[in-house]
């Protein structure tokens, strides 16, 4: 009984010939190693007699014929591939084909998965999204009906009104009652005469400044001390200086670590600036890919990460007199992995100091994390703060946000504004926004003067939040989470919180990781609120119903450890020689299986062994502060010779999603700009590529940046970010190799890191990623959105109307195998 048809048949003689008349491009699907070898015509013949004689199944799956056919012929020929391999254990062979079912994401489910995907997220797929979340969706989804102006609304709405034409109606709910400390209230501010003496006069008008001389004694009496206080009460800017004072810099450097490189930046900015020196000098600070540093520093601000990297260096932390990890509440991964290291070298350094702060009260579990390290509370000062929240649920929150700026700069007495947004293009988008809808108003409203923070924001920018607002105009600051407890900025004096962060997001069973936009916790949303009451009564907006807050909002924010992909910290680890990681002293040890899969991940990588030992590969990986899969991409440039085209790519991606730009008015010559990039479908990375080494032959000129509407900024960024590349190639012995001409080279090279990170098209024309089946799409600013290769790698996946694939390159599949053989297998 013949298993194929004739047209079948067919096919596969036609295929056969190709292979034999070296039509390479009809053999996209044809494994290279077969390719080559050398009884090829033989073997071909073997090949098509088995696939007729043989009957395949494919685990309860229906396949169309075409596709049942295309796996039995893809199957033989990785058969044969094996046999001239040399990788004994091809035992399985998965190909999506076998999850082939088209499907367009629902997106109720879609946001109840995420919700989902954030309370539980090791829950994974097995979840029912509907059942704990209909009345989060209720509320969530539905479009809100905006009415305004009703009868019992006061006078101040129609003045609003008579400006605008929308509105919101929030409710008062309660009031968050002020901290008001006797001790802790400001003594009058003396009148000042030089900046210096004025900036010292203000320190001491910090909650803070009144323990000075307890905190020293208690560090004194003390190796690990908790530290506890209200945000802005000068734990970051002021216990530095008091420790530089009395002395603590004589026997090493004071380390301060921050979860975000913005607030190590600003903090030491400011402390720079109270200590009349120069930043860089006795004060600097430390973040990847920019060291601010001197052999003077003694007052060393940096990411947690990056204290982490100089473990690699310096094992027992021998520079430092004193280490504080400040901020630790956010449980950011690397602060819970510098827990275990700085609690382990505390054992044996006896004359190291550490600190350990925080924001919120919940320091006990620090202290019993320390074996019951002394609390040392810093009362603080806080007005009452009004909470307001929707009557009904609002359906964009952006655009509520927008609005209910608006109204309160309309409506509400003079004081600053601060409004949390998710991430850089919310807050473009928003300031936007604004610009354009106060622009033309002349009179009708007072000046609003709006000020964005975001990581990538030029320095003097970010410095322009805490200039004091000029008489008669207000402030509006854009921030992301940086506000909550990291920058304090003072004036504050109205909260618009819609709700939301971007919180990394990972599924330990499926391996995917994606940064999603996720409801805030309960805690997050008093800290948000708070930060209205600073320098008097303040009023928080909260674009959410109080039902959602009481139903919907989790306590506390789950740590960044137990939701994450691991395999950066477990290569850390490893080359710092830590191999048991299973028995590692964390605070709150991570999903078993979270572990697991970052082993796998870096032993698929060839990072390590089959004994979980760091190989050649991974120490060379270990040397790169990035992303494994960045680092694997980078090694494996060495086999392909293309290592000077693999960094510029590398330092591209780094720098994130801000190299190109569309200005409103001239968005189609800017997508024009862009296409050249792109021509031949290069892909993504390769036009990265291009856009880098094209502003390297106009010598890195910026007038060619306006030109082709590039950012200057990102580009000078990953012009240093690749310099930093270059010398750690040198380090690892990686010789720069350039093979700008051969890019299926550099592609393979980016294949052997991101290999897990391959789908393919569906004929819904959305895609299917290979490992895990979930439908994705190419992000529409990508170089292939309209090409929709069968194959493609991407880079990463951004969750935002839909799931996108952002960064893709085409893909052959036969590489999977030739690249990742232990990933992508032979199935029986
Ligand atoms: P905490 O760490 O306890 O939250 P900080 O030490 O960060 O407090 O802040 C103390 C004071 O320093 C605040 O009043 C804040 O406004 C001010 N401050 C901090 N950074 C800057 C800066 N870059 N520019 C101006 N003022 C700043
Ligand atoms: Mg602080």
């Amino acid at each position: 009984e013949p298993k194929l048809s004739k047209k079948d048949e067919e096919e596969m003689i036609r295929r056969s010939k190709a292979l034999e008349d070296d039509d390479t491009s009809s053999l996209r699907k044809v494994s290279r190693q077969v390719y080559l070898q050398k009884r090829r015509d033989q073997k071909l013949l073997e090949i098509r007699d088995d696939i007729i004689d043989h009957e395949y199944i494919f685990e309860g799956v229906k396949l169309t014929e075409a596709e049942e056919r295309e796996l039995r012929y893809k199957k033989k020929i990785y058969e044969l591939a094996k046999e001239h391999l040399d990788v004994d254990d091809i035992s399985e062979y998965k190909m999506p084909e076998a999850y082939d079912q088209d499907g367009v994401v629902n997106q109720e489910k879609r946001f109840a998965a995420a919700i989902q995907r954030y309370r539980d997220p090791g829950a994974g797929d097995k979840m029912n999204p509907f059942a704990e979340q209909e009345a989060w969706e209720e509320h969530q989804i539905g479009k809100a009906t905006l009415k305004f102006g009703s009868k019992d609304k006061k006078q101040a709405a129609d003045d609003y009104q008579y400006v605008f034409e929308d509105g919101i109606d929030f409710i008062k709910e309660s009031v968050m009652d002020g901290i008001q400390d006797e001790d802790a209230m400001p003594p009058e501010s003396p009148g000042a005469s030089s900046a210096k003496s004025m900036l010292q006069d203000e320190r001491k008008t910090l909650p803070i400044y009144p323990y000075r001389e307890e905190l020293l004694q208690a560090i004194n009496d003390h190796q690990v001390i908790v530290i506890v206080g209200e945000t802005g009460s000068g734990k970051t800017t002021q216990i530095p200086q008091y420790l530089h004072e009395a002395g603590y810099t004589k026997r090493g450097k004071v380390g301060c670590t921050q979860p975000r490189r913005v607030a190590a930046m600003s903090v030491s900015a400011r402390v720079a600036q109270e200590m009349g020196v120069k930043l860089g000098h006795e004060v600097g600070y430390s973040i990847r890919f920019e060291d601010c540093t001197s052999e003077k520093t003694v007052l060393k601000y940096m990411t947690d990460g990056m204290l982490l990297r100089e473990f690699l260096g310096e094992p027992d932390l021998a520079s430092y007199s004193v280490v504080m990890v400040d901020e630790a509440h956010e449980r950011t991964l690397s602060t819970d992995i510098l827990f275990g290291l700085v609690k382990d070298i505390a054992r044996f350094r006896k004359d190291l100091k550490l600190l350990i702060s925080s924001a919120t009260l919940d320091a006990e579990k620090f202290s019993d994390y320390f074996d019951s390290a002394p609390i040392f509370k810093i009362p603080g000062r806080r007005y009452p703060v009004d909470i307001h929240f929707t009557t009904a649920p609002e359906a964009d929150y952006i655009d509520a946000a927008i609005v209910t700026v608006l109204q309160i700069h309309v409506i509400q007495p003079p004081g600053d504004i601060l409004v949390f947004l998710t991430g850089q293009e919310e807050i473009e988008t928003v300031d936007e926004i604004l610009k354009h809808r106060t622009r033309g108003l002349g009179t009708k409203i007072a000046e609003l003067i709006i000020c964005p923070i975001y990581a990538n924001l030029p320095t003097e920018l970010q410095a322009k939040i805490f200039e004091p607002t000029p008489e008669g105009a207000r402030k509006v600051v854009l921030a992301t989470n940086i506000a909550e407890t990291s920058l304090t900025i003072d004036g504050i004096k109205y909260v618009v919180d819609p709700g939301f962060c971007k919180i990394k997001s990972y599924n330990p069973r499926t391996g995917m990781e994606s940064l999603l936009v996720n409801p805030i916790s309960k805690a997050s949303a008093m800290q948000r609120a708070g930060r209205s009451g600073r320098t008097g009564p303040g009023k928080c907006f909260r674009l959410y119903t109080a039902y959602n807050y009481h139903h919907d909002l989790e306590d506390n924010t789950v740590p960044e450890i137990q939701r994450t992909n691991l395999a950066n910290v477990v290569l850390t680890l490893k080359s710092l020689g830590i191999h048991d990681l299973v028995n590692f002293d964390f605070m709150d040890p991570p999903p078993s299986e979270a572990l697991l899969k970052a082993l796998e991940q870096l032993f698929a990588l060839s990072a390590l062994n089959s004994r979980g030992e760091l190989t050649k590969v991974g120490r060379r990986m270990a040397e790169f502060p990035l992303d494994p899969m960045l680092s694997k991409m980078i090694v494996a440039s060495e086999k392909y010779k293309c290592s000077e085209e693999v960094i510029s790519i590398a330092a591209m991606l780094s720098v994130g999603n801000s190299i190109f730009y569309r200005p409103k008015d001239k968005q189609v010559h800017a997508d024009n700009a862009r296409k050249n990039f792109h021509s031949g479908f290069v892909g993504d990375h390769i036009a990265l590529l291009n856009v880098y080494n094209c502003w390297k032959e106009t010598d890195f000129s910026t007038q060619w940046c306006y030109e082709n509407y590039i950012q200057v900024r990102s580009m000078k960024r990953a012009r240093d970010i690749r310099d930093q590349l270059e010398g750690l190639l040198e380090r690892v012995e990686i010789e720069p190799t350039s093979n700008p001409g051969d890019l299926d080279a550099i592609k393979k090279a980016i294949t052997s890191g991101f290999f897990h990170h391959s789908a393919k098209l569906q004929k819904s024309g959305a895609y299917r990623t290979v490992k895990n089946p979930q439908t994705v799409h190419i992000h529409p600013s990508s170089g292939l959105a309209e090409y929709h290769p069968r194959w493609v790698i991407y880079h990463e996946l951004v969750l935002t109307t839909k799931e996108y694939m952002r960064q893709v390159i085409e893909l052959k599949p036969d590489w999977l195998v030739e690249i990742a053989p232990h990933y992508y297998q032979l199935k029986d």
